[in-house]
């Protein structure tokens, strides 16, 4: 059995309206607004609900919050759509707000025949004055005296199409001098003549989210409907549409929404990035989107993993990138492929090798035996990064350098013996010997070096571009940092390697593989990679170097 682990809020919630029998089985959903693509934070909000089903028997709907004619559009759903599967769930039923418009529209017609609801011809200006301030209580105006019977007169010719955007609005009649401002009167439904991504020109009356949430989430008998902590005081409003109209009473709840370090996390932003050309689209590796992780490479059992670790808070706060990183590692080093790239190459020949090819093993993956092995090329000229050598050596370095010896990766032991440099005294090439009997694996030479080098052979290597990332923002806490977030862009977060070279394993593996380019990080085939150009994204480096310089600094 798996460990004990303590309960989250919700959790012990759901357990005790189970035991008490308030429900047999719960329902949850998870509601985007499809207006952008899927970030992080939403993974968060998927991995609760779904999970939360999951472990209790219970489903969970995916509802397109869709009413809001002018944000939206078809081809986010198509992505959340994918992205939610993605990271592992499927869904009970696809349902979108817009379905329940004229059921919204008929729960209003409801209120207005109670006398909870009508028809206010003032300006935006006029309703936000009388509103009055959390201190000084608001005021009805003449508007809110009107009978049941006008308002429903009003109401059928603003569905008609009688009155032009923002004449006219449909309030709940509640109390104007709640402390709760959400509970003075609140406008429930707009006119917008604006053409829907589904119900087309049908409507020019939506409703606005605190009439339709509750309500969606009551026509679905959803048991607990789960949301961030902004919508702690749109609790009430929910309650009293719910108890008002007697419909199915869900609950809502709420958790702190998730903030990571490095990062920006609101649809709104993450556009702007994309609009303004600071990245690629939305699935650009560096952003905070789900599309832009899959992209880079995390796999998807790393994002639910680091979602169950961060845990279900009460309160905001600040989450480390590194956490998330440090679980996309985890899981890469049990799953990737080791493969050898050069990214700036040095040239190498081996002067005592004849001139042949010979095929040396090496397994795939130390951590998987199941992995299997690859063959790689060994043949008289190499290619060996050029910063694993010196021609004057500081004490220490147990890399290349004239006259020592180090070892390369799944080969043999190679000396350098003489340092090829053109007229104007750059180093061209080294020459080197080996020792024929130090192979990997077979080793009888006896000797001991401190440095192992990977290398790929000049006649077999592939030519690949490597794309490293870093951290897309230079502070830390992006949306709270001073000015406009993008003036904290990291302007050398895309580093392009036009040219590394590598071993011929890579061409033949498919798209879906994740490697370890030995001593140089986790790496992902890109989308735009081509069966001329390979195109390698770094997933992550094989060590924390932000750590390091935090420790520094
Ligand atoms: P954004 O500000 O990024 O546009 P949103 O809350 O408007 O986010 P929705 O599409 O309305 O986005 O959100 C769908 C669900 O995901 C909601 O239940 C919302 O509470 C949840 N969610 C959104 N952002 C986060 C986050 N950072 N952490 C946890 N849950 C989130
Ligand atoms: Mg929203």
């Amino acid at each position: 059995m798996s460990e004990e682990k303590s309960l989250n809020f919700i959790e012990e919630i759901v357990e005790e309206d189970l035991k008490t029998g308030k429900y047999t089985s719960i329902t949850t959903r998870f509601p985007p607004e499809p207006n952008g693509y899927l970030h992080i934070g939403h993974a968060k909000s998927i991995c609760l609900n779904f999970g939360l089903a999951k472990k209790y028997g219970g489903k969970t709907n995916l509802r397109f919050d869709d009413t809001n004619p002018v944000t939206e559009e078809t081809e986010y759903v198509d992505s959340i759509k994918e992205d939610v599967r993605w990271l592992g769930f499927e869904w009970a039923n696809e349902f979108y707000a817009s379905d329940y418009f004229e059921k919204l529209y008929q729960f209003a017609v409801v209120l207005i025949e109670k006398g909870l609801a009508y028809v206010d011809d003032s300006t935006s200006e006029d309703i936000a004055t009388q509103k009055g301030t959390p201190t000084i209580p608001g005021s009805r105006n003449q508007y809110a005296d009107r009978t049941p019977s006008e308002n429903l007169a009003l109401f059928t010719d603003m569905r008609a199409g009688k009155f032009p955007d923002g004449s006219k609005v449909l309030r709940a009649k509640i109390d104007m001098a709640s402390p709760n401002m959400l509970l003075r009167d609140p406008i429930i439904y707009r006119i917008k003549h604006a053409h829907h991504h589904r119900t087309g020109d049908t409507w020019c009356v939506y409703p606005m989210y605190d009439f339709a949430h509750g309500q969606s989430d009551s026509i679905e008998n959803i048991t607990h409907s789960i949301c961030t902590l902004e919508f702690v005081p749109h609790r009430a409003l929910y309650d009293w549409c719910i108890e008002n109209l007697g419909i199915f009473p869900s609950r809502q709840y709420e958790f702190a929404r998730l903030n990571m370090t490095y990062t920006v996390m609101s649809k709104r932003k993450l556009l702007q990035l994309v609009n303004e050309g600071h990245v690629n689209g939305w699935d650009d590796p560096r952003m905070s989107t789900i599309s832009g992780m899959r992209r880079r490479g995390y796999p998807a059992e790393s994002i639910r993993e680091f979602c169950e670790r961060i845990g279900i808070a009460k309160r905001e706060n600040l989450i480390d990138v590194g956490l998330l990183e440090f679980c996309v590692r985890e899981q890469l080093n049990k799953i990737a492929l080791r493969r050898m790239v050069v990214f700036d190459p040095l040239k190498i020949v081996i002067t005592n090798y004849p001139d042949t090819t010979e095929w040396l093993s090496s397994e795939n993956n130390p951590e998987d035996q199941s992995a299997g092995h690859r063959d790689i090329p060994f043949s008289r000229e190499l290619y060996i990064e050029k910063d694993d050598f010196m021609e004057i050596p500081s004490k220490k370095y147990f890399r290349l350098a004239p006259g020592q010896m180090v070892r390369l990766k799944s080969a043999y032991i190679i000396k350098c013996e003489e340092v090829i440099k053109d007229a104007n005294g750059n180093i061209t090439s080294l020459h080197c010997t080996y020792i024929p009997e130090s192979k990997s694996g077979s080793d009888t030479s006896g000797i001991n070096v401190k440095g192992t080098l990977h290398w790929v052979s000049v006649a077999h290597a592939i030519k690949a571009e490597i794309r490293l990332y870093d951290r897309l923002f230079t502070v830390e806490d992006v949306a709270n940092a001073e000015g406009d977030f993008k003036d904290h862009i990291n302007p050398a977060s895309l580093q392009v390697i036009e040219n590394a070279y590598a071993e011929p394993a890579l061409c033949k593996d498919s798209a879906d593989d994740r490697y370890q380019f030995i001593r140089k990080g986790y790496f992902c085939l890109d989308k735009e990679s081509t069966a001329e150009k390979l195109v390698f994204n770094r997933t992550v480096t094989l060590k924390d170097g932000w750590a390091k310089e935090v420790k520094k600094a």
